[in-house]
């Protein structure tokens, strides 16, 4: 029997033709040499249109290019941060941000959102966690692994909070911001806010199903563009020059390469949902972005499998679901989401079909525990 992966955070879609068919061109013209530390010219100059489009004003100087979003989070949060600063995530959030603060000056301060809820963050719940140190707020829109869009109200409510603290930055990770199933995504670059204070990160992983490519970038105000170029120079030089023309192509091609996908990912996530609401003692927000579900396991949890095993925690589910059933998904305890799972629906269609019909059939053979009484 072959595993069923809907653990993983890359797509099953192949990369665009644009970006294959440039990154040939350029290997066989010779550009195999360093790309600029702060990126190419004509792809600083794409980026910054992309954002024109939503009738923001960026300057190809506020565009810095990096091997990957998660380098562009890298470089700031070793800019930006100073010893005892700290580093402000709602949660559930990707755990690649938890790793990443491992390696930086940064505390780690999380505030919960709850499915309940649909994973509201009120200015409120983040002036409560807010001190002199907090430096940064680093929102995930549209979330992973909620699915969450934040909106434009939104966004600007908690943008007028860095009025009252003049040391805080928001960075806004937009990774998914092309997988959108129908609510309007704004970019925080588009909101009223401290512009100095807005940083914007970003990639082709998701939306145009890169992620071996590792490129991504970030918009922001000049001053931080400079000091991350300055460390990118120091430690990763720049992204190789193909693949740069690689990413132009895919920009400036994307008409092509995007609406196929997205035809498949609102039809896959349509289907992820009647299976989910098929199965009893389930809920879950229903994704607006990305291309996650994040359900609510937990009436599952405390369960006996025929072995007569106590399902005890998530990653026992997941055990149980990986050994016995041969279906991957991820602990959501790991994005801070006790008791959840993520399961992404970007993967074949067959895949889906039969990961869900296996999702069911496991979950049916779980029995409520014995009581010790019983014996
Ligand atoms: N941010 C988020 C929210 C992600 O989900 C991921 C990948 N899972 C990344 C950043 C990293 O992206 P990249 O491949 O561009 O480094």
């Amino acid at each position: 029997m072959k595993l069923l992966d809907l653990s993983s955070g890359a797509s099953y879609f192949r990369s665009p033709d644009a970006a294959i068919a440039a990154a040939i061109t350029a290997l066989q013209e010779g550009k195999t040499y360093y790309g600029p530390s702060e990126g190419d010219a004509t792809l600083r100059q794409t980026i910054a249109a992309r954002y024109a489009q939503a009738n923001v004003t960026v300057a190809p100087e506020q565009v810095m290019v990096t091997p990957g979003t998660k380098h562009a989070l890298f470089n700031l949060i070793t800019v930006l941060l100073r010893e005892g600063d700290e580093v402000v995530i709602p949660t559930p959030a990707w755990f690649g941000f938890y790793e990443l603060l491992k390696y930086s000056k940064g505390k780690l301060v999380t505030i919960e959102t709850k499915q309940e809820q649909n994973y509201s963050l009120t200015p409120d719940d983040i002036r409560r966690v807010l001190t002199p140190n907090s430096r940064i707020l680093l929102l995930t829109n549209p979330g992973n692994p909620t699915g969450r869009i934040y909106s434009k109200t939104e966004l600007e409510s908690i943008l007028a909070l860095l009025h009252d603290f003049p040391e805080l930055y928001l960075i806004s990770d937009e990774i998914y911001d092309l997988d959108t199933y129908g609510k309007p995504f704004t970019s925080a670059l588009a909101c009223q806010g401290p512009q100095e204070r807005i940083i914007v990160v970003n990639g082709f992983s998701k939306n145009f199903a890169m992620s071996g490519w590792r490129i991504g970038y970030m918009v922001g105000p000049e001053t931080i563009v400079q000091q991350s170029t300055d460390f990118q120079a120091s430690t990763y030089s720049g992204v190789s020059q193909f693949i740069q023309d690689a990413a132009v192509a895919t920009l400036q091609q994307q008409d092509n390469a995007l609406p196929p996908m997205l035809e498949v990912l609102k039809e896959n996530r349509q289907l992820m949902k009647e299976g989910l609401s098929a199965i009893p003692g389930i809920s879950f927000f229903e994704p607006e972005g990305a291309y996650y579900f994040f359900p609510d396991m937990r009436a599952y949890i405390g369960k006996q499998n025929s072995d007569g095993q106590t399902i005890a925690t998530t990653q026992d589910l997941c055990n149980y679901l990986e050994q016995q059933h041969k279906l991957k998904v991820a602990n959501g305890d790991l994005f801070g989401g006790i008791g959840h799972v993520r399961m992404s629906f970007a993967v074949e269609k067959p895949v889906l079909q039969q990961a869900m019909d296996k999702l069911r059939n496991a979950l049916q053979q779980l029995k409520p525990a014995l009581s010790t009484n019983n014996k």
